[in-house]
Formats: structure tokens, C-alpha cells, sequence
């Protein structure tokens, strides 16, 4: 047996609304949502705690390996419906007055989070944040004087790329535009692998990480940036 969140595609919508109401990171396109079968449900394939009192989940959207990201309250995580496989191979959906009746304001359909994040401190830079994490060092070489130190977005802003730590890499000017250029790439595992026959002059095999698990990239900027730039 096993059981998994999902969505109904009413309920996406609902949490993808509430998602861009309550100012969050990370939501889903609306003409993906407003594209869905009625008919389907919507696994929740991975969740992470994401930051105090939020959860961030990776939804499967299509059958051909399309999903989205979407920041939520905690609260709404635990109102999700909950499947059920069993080990026959059925699955059994929670009935909808059952998951209703975990929602925090049963009869308001849409229900908004009055506590919404807000930063505590005033939000420093992305550049700041992640030359900060990776100890003003390049990660794939050893160039450490921060006049050259860029910030680079591993999954592109202009594609839904964050300006969160987890989505930045600490890259000397170089390495930067080699990066971008794809001359290189970086794995999931954090491998560097290089496109071209010249010298890149990078001196290590995997990137070097920040020292603080935390502000270690999430793999998914490193499968969405895989995706954008099509390798
Ligand atoms: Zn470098």
C-alpha cells in the first residue's frame, strides 16, 4: 500500500490562485491549469519543505513527463485528497466530502492564507545571497575575488527560474558566459560536463557546494534548465 496527494484540477486551480494571491515563489502557468483534462487527477510526485510553513510540491501534469512547481501553506498541503495504491494495482481516490472536511474553512471555496511569508529582514540581493553561500569562490574554479563573481540562475528567470539560493550558482565572469554559452553543463548530481574540446579552465570535476545544505541547488532548477536550453 501506498498514498500519495493529489490534485483534482478544480483544486489546482484553487491552490495555483491562492499560490499568486499570497505572493508566493513558485506557481503554474494559468493556461496550463485552464488546459487539463477535468476528468484526471494530478499526483503530487515529490513535495519539500520548502520554508517555514510552506510546502513546495512537483505536480504531474501529462502523462509525457510535464509537471509544475507550486508553493503552498502547510495547511493546504494536509487538505489535499489522498489516494491509495494498493498492491493489486488499484487505486482508490478519498471521497470529496472526507478531504472536505480537512479544509480549514469548509464552506468558502476559495479560502486565503492570512498568514502570507514575508521576509523578516529586509531581502538582500540574489547576487549577495549566493556569493554569500558559496564563500566568494567560483564552483567550478578557484577564482575568489568577488569583482568577478556572478551569480548565475541555473533555471533561467525569464523561463519561472527563482531568485531564490537553491537556484543560483556562484560562477567567475569566465565561467559565467561558458556556462550560459553551454559549453558546460552541471548534472543533477552536481557533475561538471564539458561541451567543448577547449580549455575551460575549470578546475574541478563536480561544483563546489555551499558549505550550508540548505543553500544547495534543487535538482529541479538543474532538469528544468535541461529542458529550457533542450541538451
Ligand atoms: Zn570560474
Amino acid at each position: 500500500m501506498h498514498s500519495n496527494k493529489y490534485f483534482t484540477k478544480e483544486l489546482l486551480r484553487e491552490a495555483n490562485n491562492a499560490a499568486i494571491r499570497e505572493k508566493r515563489n513558485q506557481a503554474i502557468r494559468e493556461e496550463v491549469i485552464e488546459g487539463l483534462d477535468d476528468a484526471l487527477i494530478y499526483p503530487v510526485f515529490n513535495y519539500f519543505y520548502h520554508a517555514k510553513n510552506e510546502m513546495r510540491v512537483m505536480v504531474v501534469l501529462g502523462y509525457n513527463g510535464k509537471w509544475g512547481l507550486l508553493d503552498m501553506s502547510m495547511l493546504r498541503y494536509d487538505s489535499l485528497p489522498t489516494s491509495v495504491s494498493k498492491d493489486d494495482g488499484s487505486v482508490i481516490l478519498e471521497d470529496e466530502e472526507s478531504y472536505n472536511a480537512r479544509r480549514p474553512y469548509p464552506n468558502a471555496r476559495e479560502w486565503q492564507e492570512s498568514i502570507v511569508l514575508k521576509p523578516v529582514r529586509k531581502q538582500k540581493s540574489f547576487r549577495d545571497e549566493v556569493l554569500k553561500a558559496y564563500n566568494n569562490q567560483c564552483a567550478v574554479c578557484n577564482i575568489s575575488n568577488s569583482k568577478v563573481l556572478r551569480a548565475a540562475h541555473i533555471w533561467p528567470v525569464s523561463d519561472g527560474g527563482t531568485e531564490e539560493i537553491q537556484n543560483g550558482v556562484c560562477l567567475c565572469v569566465t565561467h559565467e558566459v561558458a556556462y550560459d554559452a553551454g559549453l558546460f553543463f552541471i548534472t543533477t548530481e552536481g557533475k561538471i560536463v564539458l561541451n567543448t574540446e577547449d580549455d575551460l579552465k575549470i578546475d574541478y570535476q563536480s561544483i563546489r557546494y555551499p558549505d550550508n545544505k540548505e543553500d544547495h541547488p534543487f535538482m529541479y532548477n538543474f532538469i528544468k534548465r535541461k529542458e529550457f536550453f533542450n541538451y
